[in-house]
């Protein structure tokens, strides 16, 4: 057994610190997160430097590195800004559905705009009526001569205004039972005749990122944009929140940790009734449950990613650490407000804008619930 990172991995964590430290602001933060704008400039940069689509081959413009290294990113990106980190960390979101089930050609066109920060990606999963349940989708996808004929609504898609393109999950065998076996990926681009795209308004949390209501007119794009196999979209969209629920974990575990270390920043200084807050017993125990937490909300996270890099791919896991580590961060930026007292809870102070976007990790992906089923049908198996 071996818990300690690699020296390339220490090197890479270090570059992403400093990066963090360099480039994200808290005032531009709070300017960005009021006015709803996605830090474009910071994207730009973070992709230069090759912190997006770390994990895609370098003949994609990647690092040819594991889940671990993006990972790694991302928990240091949000540690230093939730709200920028998170950004960054969705970037390439759902792009690793064409990394692992796409043509190559597909993969030589799309993946490198993303890694290079040309282009934004959106996975086009949810529907209005299709959330936790996507077994079946109304958005359906029909053959007409070399082409791919879409229709359809997606609601809650993250990139949703600013993404170039989507991997859209459609119904292309409405006949198939059960009706997820008639589910496929395609990519669609978003300046196809027929694509909008509508911001959905205000939200908690994560509010530099769009989040929009999609809508298929009639799209129409060549069948060569298919992702993978025709109906095996349910199965590949299973296997992709395999390795995107380890990076959502790594989303909460950088929020949680850069809550605490604001909390503790404060409490070294502040003094009330002729002592730092730190002297209290109480704020020692509510740090120590916290920095406990976060320690164990990252061993899970890394096993997970360690598990995946391996080639042990293991749901189960995957989601035991994303449910834990989501937790952890609404948790923790909760006592980190609480600690912060009246300052906690005014903007300036930041944690109780971690601790806005903590929620989204127990949402998005599938939510706590969503995990919970995952975790019980493995630790169950077959009883019945
Ligand atoms: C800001 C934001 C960004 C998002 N980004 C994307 C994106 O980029 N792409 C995308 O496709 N989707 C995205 N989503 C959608 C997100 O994945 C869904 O909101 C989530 O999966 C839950 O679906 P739902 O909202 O329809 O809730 P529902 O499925 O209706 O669930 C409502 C409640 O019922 C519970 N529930 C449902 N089924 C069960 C069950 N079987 N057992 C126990 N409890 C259950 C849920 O856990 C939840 O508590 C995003 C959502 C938000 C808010």
């Amino acid at each position: 057994m071996d818990f300690e990172l690699t020296k390339s991995q220490i090197e890479i964590q270090k570059a992403a610190r400093n990066f963090a430290k360099g480039e994200f602001d808290k005032d531009l933060a709070l300017e960005l997160e009021k006015k709803h704008e996605f830090p474009t400039k910071i994207w730009k940069k973070a992709a230069e430097l090759g912190f997006i689509g770390i994990h895609f081959d370098e003949k994609y413009s990647g690092q040819g590195l594991g889940v671990i290294e993006n990972i790694i990113v991302a928990e240091e990106l949000c540690a230093r800004d939730s709200t920028i980190g998170a950004c960054l960390l969705l970037a390439g979101f759902a792009s690793e559905c064409l990394l692992r089930f796409a043509s190559e050609e597909i993969k030589l066109k799309f993946l490198p705009l993303v890694a290079e920060g040309k282009t934004l990606s959106a996975g086009a999963f949810t529907e209005p009526d299709h959330g936790s349940d996507i077994t079946s989708m109304n958005t359906t996808a029909v053959r007409d001569g070399n082409e791919w004929v879409v229709n359809g609504t997606k609601t809650f898609i993250t990139n949703g205004c600013l993404a170039g393109f989507f991997t859209v999950l459609c119904q292309t065998d409405p006949d198939a039972r059960p009706s997820y076996r008639g589910i496929s990926m395609i990519l669609v681009e978003a300046d196809r005749k027929g694509v909008t795209a509508t911001d959905i308004g205000d939200k908690m949390g994560i509010r530099m990122m769009s989040t929009a209501e999609v809508n298929f007119k009639e799209v129409r794009v060549p069948l060569t944009n298919l992702i993978g196999k025709e109906g095996k979209g349910f199965y590949q969209v299973l296997e992709f929140f395999d390795e995107s629920r380890i990076l959502i974990a790594a989303q909460a575990l950088g929020t949680a940790q850069g809550a605490f270390d604001r909390a503790l920043a404060y409490v070294k200084q502040r003094e009330q009734f002729g002592k730092k807050l730190a002297e209290f017993q109480i704020t020692q125990h509510k740090l120590a449950d916290m920095a406990t937490k976060i320690e164990l909300a990252r061993l899970i996270t890394y096993k997970a990613a360690w598990n995946y890099d391996k080639g042990n791919i293991d749901p189960k896991l995957t989601s035991m650490a994303k449910m834990y580590a989501a937790r952890t961060a609404v948790e923790v930026a909760d006592e980190a407000i609480q600690l912060l007292g009246g300052y906690g809870y005014m903007a300036e102070y930041e944690v109780e804008r971690f601790y806005r976007d903590a929620k989204i990790t127990e949402i998005y992906e599938g939510t706590k619930e969503i995990q919970k089923n995952t975790i019980a049908s493995a630790v169950l198996g077959k009883f019945k």
